[in-house]
């Protein structure tokens, strides 16, 4: 991950992280021009889904499925069947 300092804007690296959960991380930063030498803290948020994981799909596919009565599961299943002999 490229950052540039906010003062001088050279390049920065990042000296250290601190995850206070999996979608916002504290990033600590510092200038890597020596003439600068500013120190920064910058945060790092998860913004927003693209696409869901596919982990998440079974999961959503299988709580939708079991809400589902009965017949309703063996008329989708048996759906499933002739398309995938077909
Ligand atoms: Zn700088």
């Amino acid at each position: 991950m490229r950052i540039y300092c906010t003062t001088c804007g050279s390049k920065g690296r990042i000296s250290s992280r601190e995850e206070l959960t999996k979608a916002f991380v504290k990033l600590y930063c510092q200038c890597l021009d020596a003439k600068c030498g500013h120190t920064w803290v910058a945060n790092l948020t998860f913004s927003h889904t693209l696409r869901p994981s596919a982990q998440q799909l079974d999961v959503l596919l299988f709580d939708r499925l079991r809400d589902l009565p009965p017949a309703q599961q063996r008329e989708l299943f048996d759906q499933l069947g002739k398309q995938a002999v077909a």
